[in-house]
């Protein structure tokens, strides 16, 4: 879905699906060259990441593996606490893979933080990180994010993945929803 066909619900596109595209490929041919001659699995959090998994695991001219996990963070609200719960675990065994995990946003970074070190305890032969956008608290998290696609404000942003109330996940681009949605 283009945001002309939700006229007036966004108050700005922060990024635009050429950016998000010319992006994606950028890392992909970083990610390539970084691992280059090792095998490399792909694991997607769902469900935001669907849309950056999509895109970046078909930039990458090699063969990856792609698995999935869904989490679910305890906070409150729109504030995440770090308390995880495993909805849906991995199928594959990670034992001595290089694992890159691709994420849609990091906020506070606690959901990533407590994910990695989940899945270093399984003995991985190395796990990174790459996401499609980070905020500033991100900059915080003990965790290195080698891969990121863009540093934006702290804002709530809604499109390509990531939802509000379980909308606008189908918008091509990255946006900030207008004050009248909200209410
Ligand atoms: P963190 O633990 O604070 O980094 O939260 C990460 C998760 O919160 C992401 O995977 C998203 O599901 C959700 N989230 C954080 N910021 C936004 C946003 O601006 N829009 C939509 N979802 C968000």
């Amino acid at each position: 879905m283009d945001a002309e066909h939700i006229d007036g619900e966004l108050s700005r596109v922060l990024v635009t699906e050429a950016e998000i595209q010319d992006r994606l490929a950028a890392l992909a041919k970083e990610i390539a060259a970084d691992y280059l001659g090792r095998d490399l699995l792909l694991v997607g959090v769902l469900r935001g990441a669907v849309m950056v998994m999509a895109d970046l695991a078909r930039e990458l001219d090699r063969h990856v593996e792609m698995d999935w996990m869904a989490i679910s963070s305890y906070g409150s609200g729109t504030t995440s606490s770090g308390v995880v719960r495993i909805l849906k675990d991995l199928d594959t065994d990670i034992t001595g893979r290089h694992v890159l995990v691709v994420e849609d946003i990091i906020d506070t970074g606690l959901t990533l933080t407590w994910l990695v070190s989940n899945l270093t305890t399984r003995g991985p032969a190395s796990v990174e990180v790459c996401t499609l956008l980070r905020k500033p608290d991100a900059q915080q998290m003990s965790v290195a994010v080698k891969y990121v696609g863009f540093d934006i404000p702290a804002e709530f942003v809604v499109g390509y993945g990531l939802d509000y109330a379980e909308r606008y996940r189908n918008l091509r681009c990255v946006g900030t929803l207008a004050p009248q949605v909200y209410t």
